[in-house]
């Protein structure tokens, strides 16, 4: 883990804004890129950064590692309308610096035997599965990414490799498939050796109950509110079969069946 300053090289807003489910609007979807040759070197699929969102927020904010790309990490992230981090961050200009640290956090793993991945993004949670969908192609996976939006504004199909497979569904059939994520997943599950996953806890609740998902290898990556990123503040603080786990330190990424799911907050 290294506390480094970064420079901007590029910071662009990606998707319009729209309101969440949870009543509080996004503003819109960025994409920040950062230069930090000590993070990108050592950054996994599955990983996330702190970053200091400027003088008016004391707690640094967590962000999954959207693209580690040579000496450049990439960031995705929705910028909270009423709140002070996420506005701050997409402010940055090419030139501007940023303090972080990381990578943190454990990372997705990859069943040496997994010949096809199937990977479940529901909204920012493409965030977190990009890196991953990169480095499976890489290695030769086939990779079929399932994009769950409330809306038409989906992930640009542009900046997937064109090897990933995408499958867009949206909430009121705007674009791809009409319904949730997990109306399509059981179609998808038999022809795939491992699931990952990336959404909403009602998402991951609604998988935990799937007939066509027991058995099947299945990680799912879980964003709680969290206050240091490095295991000293217990605010992330999980109930699992094994065990009360942090966020920040044993996950982010967990086994879908390890969570006690009743046990953890919907509104996330
Ligand atoms: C491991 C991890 C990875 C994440 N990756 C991404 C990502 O790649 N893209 C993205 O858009 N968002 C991601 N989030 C959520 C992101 O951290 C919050 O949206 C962000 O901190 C909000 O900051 P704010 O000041 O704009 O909003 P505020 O609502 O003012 O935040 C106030 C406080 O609440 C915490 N907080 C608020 N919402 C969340 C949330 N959903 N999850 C965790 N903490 C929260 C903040 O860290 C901060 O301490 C991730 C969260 C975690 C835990």
């Amino acid at each position: 883990m290294k506390q480094v300053t970064a420079s901007v090289t590029e910071s662009r807003r990606i998707l319009p804004g729209i309101l969440h489910r949870s009543g509080r609007k996004i503003s819109g979807v960025y994409l920040i890129r950062l230069r930090c040759p000590e993070i990108a070197g050592e950054a996994r699929p599955g990983q996330f950064v702190m970053v200091n969102c400027g003088e008016e927020c004391v707690l640094p904010r967590p962000f999954s590692i959207h693209q580690a790309d040579g000496e450049v990490i990439a960031l995705f992230f929705n910028v909270w309308q009423d709140a002070k981090g996420t506005p701050w961050l997409a402010r940055r200009k090419a030139g501007d610096e940023v303090s972080l640290f990381g990578p943190l956090g454990n990372n997705y793993t990859l069943n040496p035997e997994a010949r096809r991945l199937l990977l479940a993004a529901g909204g920012i949670g493409i965030a977190s599965l990009r890196f991953l969908a990169d480095s499976a192609v890489k290695r030769g996976l086939a990779v079929t990414l399932l994009c769950g939006t409330p809306t038409k504004h989906q992930y640009p199909q542009e900046l997937l490799s064109p090897e990933i497979e995408l499958v867009p569904v949206s909430e009121d059939g705007s674009v791809g498939k009409k319904g949730l994520i997990t109306d399509f997943l059981p179609e998808f599950t038999n022809r795939a050796d491992q699931v990952f996953a990336c959404g909403p806890v009602a998402m991951y609740r609604a998988m935990a109950g799937m007939p066509e998902l027991k058995g099947k290898p299945v990680q799912v990556s879980l964003e709680m509110k969290m206050g240091c990123g490095l295991g000293a503040c217990y605010a992330c603080t999980v109930k699992t079969k094994h065990g009360l786990k942090q966020v920040c330190r044993d996950g982010p990424v967990f086994e879908l069946d390890d969570i006690i799911w009743d046990e953890v907050d919907l509104s996330i």
